[in-house]
């Protein structure tokens, strides 16, 4: 058994585990991928002190620097289940069972997709779903940002003062995001809001995005925008699931709750990342929570007997 098992090889689970070995404890990582979203992530811009990296190059450093405190490091596998008796057990789908005084959730989050042709083609390339990450990107072009809730209207406002013109294209007749910001988004000039709109395309030239095209719901009719970008805002869902049979609480959004030592309902677990409450989700913070995890979670275990 472990001290210590960190699930999800993310920025969390990777800050996590090097906390938590560094502590000198026996520590094991299980992961389905390691890398996480990163890995799905071209230009990083954001990660204090580094001024540009990619995707792939920070998740290769993550598990490097993982690898040499000696962690045991598990990937490929999925955690289906979790329990507790007197330490906390994880099933996975192989059929293992793993056991362990404390345990870190880091089991990230993915953007809901729109599941629209081109979509999954142009992602990158046009297609962006985070706008702290990638709205510089589109500065001085047009984007268009699909979904009327918090996150689609805050988006907006905020790529608005970046690229030449934002517009929202949400499927519902109004829009969901807090009075506040629609004042505010609809106080920006170069800011339009398109009501019942049902994205049904988004349109390349082989290489980028150049458009997309949806079907006006009210009177059927399918019309085109030119545009560079697309930013999807149409929810982030944490990868929790496997947790809703599980005694710890979680927010009707999914989040894993926590406290600000890392600390969920369950004794002895804690959790860092997207997959919780943490406000903000990014690979800094995501870094930033997973180490306040890992030391939540080792206070607990110098107050507990083995
Ligand atoms: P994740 O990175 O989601 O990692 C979750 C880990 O858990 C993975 O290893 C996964 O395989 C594993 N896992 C999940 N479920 C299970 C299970 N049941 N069993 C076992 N393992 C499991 N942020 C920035 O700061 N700057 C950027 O430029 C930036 N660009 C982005 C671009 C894109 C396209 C995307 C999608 C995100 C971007 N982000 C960016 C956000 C950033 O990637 C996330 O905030 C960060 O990766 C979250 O880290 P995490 O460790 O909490 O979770």
């Amino acid at each position: 058994p472990y001290d210590m098992l960190i699930v999800g090889g993310g920025p969390a689970g990777a800050a996590a585990a090097i906390y938590a070995a560094r502590k000198g404890i026996r520590t094991g990582l299980v992961a389905e991928r390691f890398g996480g979203q990163v890995m799905d992530t071209v230009g990083i811009e954001n990660f204090i002190s580094v001024p540009y990296t990619e995707g792939p190059k920070l998740s290769a450093s993550l598990e490097q620097h993982v690898r040499q405190y000696g962690v045991d490091i598990i990937t490929e596998q999925r955690v289906a289940k979790l329990t507790r008796a007197d330490q906390v057990e994880l099933d996975l789908v192989s059929g293992a069972k793993l056991k362990s005084r404390a345990v870190v959730l880091a089991t990230g989050a993915r953007w809901r997709e729109l599941n629209v042709p081109g979509e999954a083609e142009y992602r990158t390339k046009g297609v962006a779903y985070c706008p702290h990450c990638d709205g510089p990107f589109f500065k001085g072009k047009k984007v268009a940002v699909i979904g009327g809730g918090n996150s689609g209207i805050e988006a907006a406002i905020d790529l608005a003062g970046i690229v030449e013109h934002v517009t929202v294209v949400e499927f519902a007749d109004t829009l969901r995001a807090d009075e506040v910001l629609q004042k505010k988004a609809r106080s920006l000039p170069n800011v339009d809001i398109i009501l019942n709109a049902q994205t049904t395309e988004v349109i390349g030239d082989g290489s980028k995005v150049v458009g997309l095209a949806y079907k006006d719901r009210s009177s059927g009719e399918v019309k085109q925008l030119e545009l560079a970008g697309i930013f999807v805002q149409i929810g982030l869902v944490p990868n929790t699931e496997w947790l809703k049979e599980s005694d710890i609480s979680l927010t009707r959004f999914g989040e894993i709750e926590i406290d600000a030592k890392g600390a969920t309902s369950m004794p002895g677990v804690f959790a860092a990342g997207d997959a919780t409450t943490v406000p903000f989700k990014q690979i800094i913070i995501s870094m930033g929570s997973g180490a306040t995890a890992a030391l939540g979670a080792f206070d607990y275990l110098i107050r507990t007997s083995v």
